[in-house]
């Protein structure tokens, strides 16, 4: 999964590894089912429940997964910093 985000001339990419997927989809899946009741969560007509977040810091890129509801799971790749 690769997200890119354009700014004028420059270009940003963020990268979500296998690894980092992994861990979000099975939190979702407990989240949705502990939190929610495995209800659809309505956040408007389009959809967008959960939103990734990217942190550039001086020392790495810190990536977290937020749902609508206000929780959130950290899958920051320390071993990258
Ligand atoms: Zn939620």
């Amino acid at each position: 999964m690769e997200n890119k985000i354009y700014m004028q001339d420059q270009k940003f990419t963020f990268e979500v590894s296998k690894q980092q997927l992994e861990l979000v989809n099975s939190w979702r899946k407990d989240h949705e089912a502990q939190k929610h009741n495995n209800q659809p969560m309505y956040v408007g007509a389009i959809g967008g429940t959960y939103a990734w977040h990217f942190t550039s810091t001086g020392i790495g890129l810190l990536v977290s997964c937020h749902c609508a509801c206000g929780e959130a799971i950290d899958v920051t790749d320390i071993d990258s910093f």
